[in-house]
């Protein structure tokens, strides 16, 4: 039986699916080829302290932007908060150059309606309703495939509300100048630091190597965070909870909690839920409120 995908809010036509394409071509290769340079120029680039330190308070900054702004707030409405943390949030989300906030939102809002069902946007077990059988090209779907060969969602049925945010719009409008800041900002504060060599080195691997890294680490959570870990009582797809995964992307990696009880602010266990303690932190300094908990 055939589906017409336009009801189901997947995009069919040839402009949108190009124009898809392009943007995800692009947000993936600047970081990419910024880190194959500083890694064919290492010696010239190598890393300093004051390099390292600066990757790592973007990283940080990065990690939460992703876990708790795109993610938990402005996908699943985990908590309430107000226009100036919304926009911190939705600027330190686009720098994880994972295309704008309104594509974000609704692609991963239809992984969940469908997830590992033929119409799964990024299952490891389906490529736009065909089954995939083999095992690394299970991994090679979920994790980067599925943005080149996948249709797009439609933001308009799956994302309303964070087009009709004037702030989330804006994110998604002025995406590419979020993205140069993502990988400038590092550069600048490099800069003034210690000055034009350090600048370079942080362009290199606070930039772009910092993107690249969480790029994988994001997509880790669709390709092994679907194959590899437990699962949660009452869970009913194949997202799994995978340690590794958890530590690394600030309890994200708790996936399969998360499909179970996808509106929480705080997975469980929460003391592997680095963004869930973010989040209660920020509820006692009253900075989010309304924090959804199962
Ligand atoms: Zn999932
Ligand atoms: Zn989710």
């Amino acid at each position: 039986m055939s589906i017409d995908l336009s009801s189901v809010g997947i995009i069919t036509g040839r402009k949108e699916i190009i124009t898809n394409y392009v943007v995800n071509t692009f947000s993936i290769l600047v970081p990419l080829g910024g880190t194959l340079v500083g890694l064919f120029f290492f010696s010239a680039c190598s890393p300093t302290v004051v390099t390292v330190s600066i990757f790592f308070v973007f990283f940080l900054l990065n990690v939460l932007g992703t876990a708790i702004g795109l993610h938990r707030y402005f996908t699943h409405r985990a908590f309430e908060t107000s226009s100036f943390f919304r926009l911190l949030l939705g600027i330190l989300g686009s720098w994880a150059m994972q295309g704008p906030i309104d594509r974000w939102v609704a692609d991963h809002r239809r992984h969940h309606r469908y997830s590992d069902q033929p119409l799964d946007v990024h299952s490891p077990y389906w490529n736009n309703q065909k089954p995939i059988d083999n095992g690394f090209m299970r991994f090679f779907h979920a994790h980067v495939l599925w943005m080149f060969v996948g249709l797009p969602t439609d933001t308009g049925l799956y994302a309303k509300d964070t087009l009709s945010d004037p702030i989330s719009r804006g994110c998604s409008q002025w995406y590419w100048s979020l993205c140069a800041t993502s990988l400038l900002l590092p550069a600048l504060v490099g800069y003034m630091v210690s000055g034009p060599d350090e600048a370079f080195r942080s362009f290199i691997w606070a930039g772009c190597f910092r993107v690249f890294l969480l790029h994988h680490l994001t997509w880790s959570v669709n390709s092994f965070g679907h194959m590899f870990g437990g699962k949660t009582e009452k869970s009913r797809d194949e997202a799994r909870n995978n340690l590794p995964l958890a530590l690394l992307l600030f309890g994200e990696g708790l996936h399969s909690y998360h499909h179970v009880h996808q509106s929480t602010a705080v997975n469980q266990p929460a003391y592997l839920d680095i963004s869930g303690q973010f989040i209660n932190l920020f509820e006692r300094l009253h900075i989010v409120w309304n924090v959804k908990r199962y």
